[in-house]
């Protein structure tokens, strides 16, 4: 599922060691989702945990102060595309300009009029909606709006780095839709986009829990992205939430219905191990599927050893 861009009021952060600053900006903007930090440090956890769409920061703070704070923002991955507005009492020309050469998006002076910072704050944070919906839409797959391959492929990465650092098992999932280009044939082409449309939002509402991702990896093929060691279960689902569709196939060898077949990879992001790897590996399990029969999964554990084939329920077995 996509939702960098939120329906809700736009989250702002403010960052100042002096309370009663906060509460100037704070009334200065009403209706924002605000959220406070009387340090640069906590400030940077804040923007870890929170993804702000904006952070307003003081620049002189003891401790560490805001252009350092600034510098670690934009060396992070996670907090580096969040603007960042300089609020401050230094009027000197060489701090503003060091503030803009290291990355803030604009500057605003202590003591700030209301007006001014609803203004400003307003521009920025339609300028970063324009540029999360511009790469929301550049991750979709144009056919069936899921998420689409660039998209998969940067969340792998991002995955794969955080199951290093946290030892947390991985589940990849390649699928391909069976004997689908004798449904093109037999239908048409429409018909054939109609139907991978409709396995994609099956796919995309089965796999919708957290940080799961379902995306559309090429032509008839899809890749989940999932956490968890359950790669069993987890292709049992998806199985059977095409299954479910009943899609009709009159020219199936498997059945009656648009089936899948399904290559599944549980791993551990081990030393040694790479994500390209592990999707290597799953390719190889769907291609076994494939000759196998179609219509299941061939499922991998390299974490426990265990290899085993997941067959569809029969219909009447299905949860309704
Ligand atoms: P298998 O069970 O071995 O996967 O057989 P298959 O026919 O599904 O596999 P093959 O790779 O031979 O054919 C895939 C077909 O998928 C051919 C292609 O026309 C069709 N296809 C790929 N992308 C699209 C699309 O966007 N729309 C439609 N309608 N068809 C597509
Ligand atoms: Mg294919
Ligand atoms: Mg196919």
């Amino acid at each position: 599922m996509l939702k960098s861009v939120r329906n809700t009021p736009a989250r702002i952060l403010i960052v100042d060691d002096e309370p009663a600053n906060i509460q100037v900006l704070a009334e200065s903007l009403p209706g924002f989702d605000l959220r406070f930090a009387t340090s640069a440090t906590r400030a940077l956890e804040l923007a870890m945990e929170q993804a702000p769409d904006l952070i307003l920061l003081d620049v002189v703070m003891p401790g560490m102060d805001g252009f350092d704070a600034l510098r670690w923002l934009k060396a992070e991955s996670r907090t580096q595309h969040i603007p960042v507005i300089f609020v401050t009492t230094m009027t000197e020309v060489e701090d503003e300009e060091r503030g803009f050469a290291y990355g803030a998006v604009d500057y605003i002076q202590k003591p700030v009029s209301p007006a001014i910072v609803r203004a400003r704050v307003r521009t920025h944070l339609e300028l970063k909606r324009q540029r999360d919906l511009l790469e929301e839409h550049a991750a979709l797959d144009g056919l069936t709006g899921i998420a689409n391959r660039r998209r998969f492929d940067q969340e792998l990465g991002r995955s794969w780095h955080a199951a290093q650092r946290s030892g947390l098992p991985l589940t990849l999932m390649l699928i391909d839709v069976d004997q689908f280009k004798r449904f093109n044939d037999y239908y048409g082409h429409s018909p054939g986009d109609e139907c991978l449309r409709r396995v994609a939002s099956a796919l995309d509402h089965a796999f919708s829990r957290g940080e799961d991702l379902a995306a559309r990896y090429g032509g008839e093929e899809f890749a989940l992205l999932l956490a968890g060691a359950d790669g069993a279960s987890q292709a049992q689902r998806a199985l059977a939430a095409v299954q479910a569709l009943q899609i009709p196939h009159a020219r199936s060898d498997s059945g009656l219905f648009v089936s899948i077949s399904v290559g599944v990879v549980t791993t551990l992001a081990a030393p040694g191990t790479s994500a390209d790897a592990a999707m290597s590996l799953a390719d190889g399990l769907l291609y076994a599927a494939k000759n196998g029969g179609r219509d299941r999964a061939e499922v991998d554990n390299l974490i426990t050893g265990e290899r085993v084939t997941v067959q569809s329920l029969p219909s009447s077995e299905l949860p309704s």
